[in-house]
């Protein structure tokens, strides 16, 4: 049986199934030998360290620049408005705290109860098998953002608060691309400055409407629109979403996606979004709201927020000396729509393929070297891409559907299989035994599903 798909498909996130992955083909190791050749004779930087500029500084663009500053490279991070509020749920998993080293006390929330709520609003609780030190983390991206950016500078990297507009290309191998920028040192009031700086590579972590993937003609990708509104509920109401988050699956609250409701300090996130009926985004966050009525009451909206998530990689993610990582790339997976822990970490993988290419800032980079990191990247997390994209084709493609995928969260193999793989990004070893009765179960729910429908079809003639 398709183990993977079992063990990844229910629940708020996915995983990395490292131990899943095809075993590396003898041409392809062959292939990183002579790149690593082709690194060590590339020319040294003479009189400084190799310089490298990152666009943009949420997680992907924090994690790169402190991996680049660590590893003695020259580091401009380049934000164009420190206290960006990214619109986001703002949901990590557990090993992105240990992984990152991420303080507690930037963390709102510890999440261990989940509740899966299906189009008819049959609730199933999918945290029972989490162990008690186990949780999701629940972040406000301002505060989180702002956190790897501080530990970014303190390791070295130079923070510019500028809006980069363009870049002009080098005219040979080693020389420098030009960035251009708006500045804002405060001094020169709202306007800013027209600065340019000087590099030798670049790392595009500039989001979902990235410029440097323009500039290199990286190519567009589908995106679904999401849409968030911050709620502050009254004390009492916010005790129930303590350590509590929901998702509702259903045509009313969208036709490809989740609506949910996540708890921050001292309100609740509430949100939803769909790739195929963008105008009618609204329409499903109201029905979010709606479904979620009772618990939200007496709320006041504190913040509207929305912003593209990207449906899968661009066409294009790397040129000569530029990379791209993060949501600038297309790293954000379907059926769940997590996309901080892969940008922090696409970012940290990319900065550390400059750092090994460049032996520590001190040779000249090429494109060979960065290509490391796009290899690496596609060979760890390509199989739980595509194996969430099939999930979310045949779960949120109907009502019946969604209420045979709710069904299958309550079975507790399921939801441990589940909760490993989304907080440690790894499967956990299976169950002969349990597989195969997930696997009768799963196909019982399908076909009870598919029977609905038909039902439906029927008496909607
Ligand atoms: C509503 C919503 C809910 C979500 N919920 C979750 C969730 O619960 N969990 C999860 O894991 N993922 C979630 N995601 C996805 C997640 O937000 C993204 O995958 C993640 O933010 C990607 O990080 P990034 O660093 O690549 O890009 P971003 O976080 O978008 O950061 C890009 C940075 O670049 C800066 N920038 C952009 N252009 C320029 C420029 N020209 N010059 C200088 N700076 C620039 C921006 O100001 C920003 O700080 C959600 C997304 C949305 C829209």
């Amino acid at each position: 049986m398709a183990s993977i798909a079992i063990k990844t498909f229910v629940g708020l996130r996915q995983s990395s199934p490292e131990s899943h992955l095809p075993k590396p083909l003898p041409a392809l190791t062959h292939h990183r030998k002579l790149r690593v050749a082709a690194a060590k004779t590339s020319p040294k930087v003479t009189g400084r360290n190799l310089r490298v500029a990152i666009i943009g500084g949420g997680p992907a663009g924090g994690a790169a620049a402190e991996t680049l500053a660590k590893g003695g490279i020259e580091t401009f991070l380049i934000e164009r408005k420190m206290d960006n509020c990214k619109p986001c749920g703002g949901a990590i998993p557990l090993c992105m705290v240990g992984e990152f080293d991420l303080p507690l006390d930037i963390i709102d929330r510890r999440v261990t109860k989940m509740k899966m709520i299906s189009p008819s609003n049959v609730a199933v609780d999918i945290g029972r098998t989490l162990k008690p030190h186990e949780y999701i983390g629940m972040v406000r991206r301002e505060v989180l953002d702002a956190y790897l950016r501080e530990r970014a500078a303190a390791a070295g990297a130079a923070v510019i608060n500028g809006l980069f507009l363009k870049m002009d290309k080098p005219t040979s191998k080693t020389a420098p691309y030009t960035l251009h920028y708006t500045g804002y040192d405060g001094k020169t009031g709202g306007a800013g400055s027209k600065e340019t700086l000087e590099v030798d590579a670049v790392i595009g972590a500039d989001g979902a409407n990235s410029r440097v993937a323009k500039s290199i003609g990286a190519g567009d990708y589908e995106y679904a629109i999401a849409f968030q509104e911050r709620i502050k509920i009254p004390d009492d109401k916010m005790k129930y979403y303590e350590d509590l988050a929901e998702m509702y699956v259903g045509d009313d609250v969208s036709p490809d996606f989740y609506g949910w409701v996540f708890p921050k300090c001292d309100h609740v996130a509430v949100g939803t979004g769909t790739v195929t009926h963008k105008g009618d985004i609204k329409k499903f966050q109201s029905a979010t709201r709606l479904r979620a009525r009772d618990k939200i009451l007496g709320g006041k909206i504190i913040r509207v927020e929305a912003h593209p998530i990207p449906e899968h990689p661009r066409p294009k993610r790397l040129a000569d000396r530029v990379a791209l990582v993060g949501d600038a790339a297309g790293y954000v997976t379907k059926c769940s729509g997590e996309g901080i822990y892969f940008a922090a970490k696409s970012g940290r993988m990319c900065a550390e393929a400059i750092v090994e290419g460049s032996e520590n800032g001190k040779r000249m980079v090429e494109e060979g070297d960065l290509r490391k990191y796009l290899e690496k990247w596609d060979k760890t997390y390509w199989p739980t891409y595509k194996v969430l994209d099939v999930l979310q084709k045949v779960f949120y493609r109907s009502n019946p559907a969604r209420e045979a995928f709710v069904e299958m969260c309550a079975d507790e193999y399921v939801q441990k299989m589940t909760f490993d793989s989304y907080l440690y990004k790894k499967v956990a070893p299976g169950n002969p035994l349990e597989d195969l009765k997930l696997a009768v179960n799963t196909i019982g729910s399908l076909v009870r599903a598919n029977a609905l429908r038909r039902e439906m079809d029927k008496s909607s003639v």
